[in-house]
């Protein structure tokens, strides 16, 4: 037996792997990844990769950056470990906590850091609940998020996030959650509905919703500004300002989740500066590190953190953290992959690498296949249908945008079908003729699927 065939037989045997179909994986085996360089990833059998969706949208840097992996071995000799329980701290984690304050330009005042975006959310969603209770509103703990999107899969951020696979027999979501109508305009908005009326619409129904549950019972409203794993939806451009306007006149706070669209994804800093969202609570992971290492923020404005920290006070604590809350290397891992999008310029990049991967993938708008293409800065989706005219989902749904991802994998060209919906999130790193490349790569498995 061969080293692959070893390691490909040990990892079903030992591993259960995330949001994976075991029987399938038994059947067909794991796709091992070995090493990566830049945009590129290659598999135990050197077959080489552009790696379209960053991993898991997250590796902004590239991989193998040499800068990230020489800040991880000092801050490892240094401090490998500490921690931020009982007035104990540890400098990277402080110089980390100001860099992302100053990034929101001072409009956030403190960072709680944890090590994943799932519970970064499932944090605020407790600080959320600690904040109404020290204002002496016991009453006022739901939250509503919205279909279709992702926010984690712990017992609160799954509840938070709308999809059925992350509720179906895991007996979620938990009764304090809501979900509102997901905006995207093609397949929610009504025959003749321009974007601007679809949202006014999708505002109309938060405020009913608000009114309907109470708006003593509302606590908070949670959002990614552009949505992701839900199939990459980007609403229209008075949405955002309108939803918030919504929640602030119940005093509903706003939680942007930029654990996807941080850190320049959409061609901003942060995707709440392209939507005018100016949130109570931000959560912040993934292109934070480029993954290297796991770590996410929690990111509050002062009206919230001087709540909770006056609350801490009177309880005697703050009575949540994690052992690994504001870990050294993960923090030191984090400063230098922030520098490197600076130095290096990857926002403004990503706004000029993803100005041509958009018009590249828009270029197939009038394939008999695709149903819609959307996007924005580096991040798009192109949705395959059944009927383009009427606009027809699959069916059983899902299996072309799998054919798809296949082809497009024996192309070197690694994408994310969800659902119907391609995906595409390649590092920012991406330089304009490796876009032609990826865009020639998609173009070429989508006629072979066809
Ligand atoms: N929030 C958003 C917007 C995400 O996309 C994700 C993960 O994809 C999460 C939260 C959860 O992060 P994690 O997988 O690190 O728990």
């Amino acid at each position: 037996m061969t080293t692959n065939e070893t390691l490909a037989r040990n990892d079903v045997a030992y591993q259960f792997h995330s949001y994976t179909n075991a029987p399938r994986l038994r059947e067909e085996g794991p796709c091992i990844m070995a090493r990566g360089n830049g945009i590129h990833v290659y598999d135990t059998e050197g077959k080489e990769y552009i790696e379209g969706m960053s991993g898991l949208w997250s590796v902004a840097v590239g991989f193998s950056e040499p800068r990230l992996a020489e800040a991880a071995r000092r801050q490892m000799e240094c401090l490998p470990f500490y921690h931020t329980f009982s007035q104990k701290s540890n400098v990277p984690s402080i110089e980390l906590a100001e860099k992302l304050i100053g990034l929101t330009g001072g409009r956030m005042a403190q960072a709680f850091f944890t090590n994943s975006g799932s519970e970064a959310n499932d944090t605020i969603v407790k600080m959320v609940w600690y904040y109404n209770n020290a204002l002496g509103r016991p009453a006022k703990k739901k939250i509503i998020a919205r279909k279709r999107g992702y926010h984690g899969v712990t017992v609160a951020s799954a509840s938070l996030t709308g999809l059925e696979g992350n509720h179906r027999s895991f007996d979620l979501p938990l009764p304090q959650i809501r979900h509102a109508r997901c905006p995207h305009w093609y397949r929610e908005g009504l025959p003749g509905e321009t974007e601007t009326a679809f949202a006014d619409r999708l505002a109309a129904e938060l405020e009913a919703l608000i009114l309907e549950e109470g708006p003593d019972t509302v606590a908070a409203f949670i959002g990614e500004p552009v949505m992701g794993a839900g199939g990459v939806v980007v609403p229209p451009a008075t949405y955002w300002p309108k939803m918030q306007a919504v929640c602030r006149k119940y005093d509903v706070l706003v939680i942007a989740d930029e654990v996807i669209t941080g850190f320049g994804r959409t061609g901003k800093m942060f995707a709440s500066e392209l939507y005018g969202i100016e949130p109570d609570f931000m959560t912040l992971s993934k292109q934070l590190t480029s993954s290297y290492l796991p770590l996410a923020a929690v990111l509050m404005n002062e009206r919230v953190a001087s709540v909770l920290a006056r609350h801490s006070g009177e309880l005697g604590t703050f009575g949540h953290g994690y052992t690994a809350s504001g870990h050294p290397v993960a923090a030191a891992v984090a400063l230098e992959n922030i520098r490197v999008i600076e130095e290096r310029g990857l926002v403004a990049n990503a706004a000029a690498a993803g100005a041509v991967l958009q018009r590249r993938l828009r270029e197939l708008a009038d394939h008999p296949l695709v149903g819609e293409v959307r996007g924005v800065g580096l991040i798009a989706a192109v949705e395959l249908v059944a009927d383009k005219a009427a606009r027809t989902p699959f069916d059983p749904l899902g299996k072309a945008g799998a054919q798809v991802v296949r082809r497009a994998q024996d192309n070197g060209l690694i994408l994310r079908g969800i659902q119907d919906s391609l995906a595409f999130c390649p590092p920012l790193i991406i330089t304009e003729p490796q876009v032609e490349t990826l865009a020639d790569r998609f173009a070429q498995s989508l006629e072979e699927a066809a």
